[in-house]
């Protein structure tokens, strides 16, 4: 599989194509960004992690019935995944509260949920990523009905295998976003990345945060915060 030309960058990937039109190569970087774009820096080795972590977490899902994109790990930073369209949506799920939901509804981060919410941003950075409702994807052509059905349910099954994986290394998956695109024959696909950039993962025995809000609040820590999460992870799974 060789690499092609750049056929997209953002802040934490780059995608080529390759000489098989189905599939694109992923390229995770270290370059980190934060509230939509104000705060820019790096999380050294993040790309390397990131790749790893979303790699097996996609391998865990797709062995449980959740379609995604991954194919293969190409290199430490890299990983062959399916081509597909994606589709403007990000869609969260929440087990506690914390980040924008805490401040949304007033309640203090680490409020327990009595049950599993899902939400839909509008995937514009000129908007800000705004907050919408079912009826707004459906009414602005951004999925029908039927794939948001779909979206909904593989969101939920995901949250339920991650959340119960995460418990058994003594991480809490507090959210996490998910991206999902269309192949070309138009079946539903989880895409993206699942990593600590796209995930709240609080330590379950000192609730100390293992995430990208390490980052985006100046916690410091990031880097060893990310390397912990994969340790845990790759020390489980092999
Ligand atoms: P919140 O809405 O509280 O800011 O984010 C909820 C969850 O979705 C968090 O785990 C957060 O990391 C993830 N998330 C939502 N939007 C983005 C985004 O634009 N970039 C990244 N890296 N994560 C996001």
């Amino acid at each position: 599989m060789e690499r092609k030309n750049l056929l997209y960058e953002g802040t934490n990937k780059r995608v080529y194509e390759t000489d098989d039109p189905a599939l694109v190569i992923v390229e995770y970087k270290d370059d980190a960004i934060a509230h939509n774009g104000a705060k820019k820096g790096t999380i050294t080795g993040k790309g390397v992690i990131n790749n790893r972590i979303t790699n097996v977490l996609m391998q865990m899902l797709e062995e449980q019935d959740i379609p995604t994109h991954f194919v293969a790990q190409h290199s430490e930073r890299e990983a062959v995944v399916r081509r597909a369209r994606m589709i403007p949506l990000k869609v969260t799920v929440r087990n506690v509260v914390a980040g924008s939901l805490s401040t949304r509804v007033g309640l203090p981060e680490g409020t327990r949920l009595k049950s599993t919410i899902l939400e839909y941003r509008y995937k514009n950075d000129a908007l800000g990523d705004p907050l919408i409702n079912r009826y707004h994807a459906f009414a602005l052509e951004i999925c029908t009905r039927e794939e948001l059905d779909v979206m909904d349910r593989y969101a939920f099954r995901a949250n339920a295998i991650l959340r119960t994986f995460l418990a058994q290394i003594g991480i809490e998956l507090v959210d996490f976003k998910m991206e999902f695109g269309r192949l070309p024959e138009g079946s539903i696909v989880l895409a993206d990345e699942i990593s600590p950039d796209t995930s709240r993962l609080w330590d379950m025995r000192t609730g100390e945060k293992l995430d990208k809000d390490r980052f985006r609040r100046d916690l410091g820590g990031a880097e060893d915060a990310y390397q912990e999460v994969f340790r845990r992870i790759v020390s489980n799974i092999k």
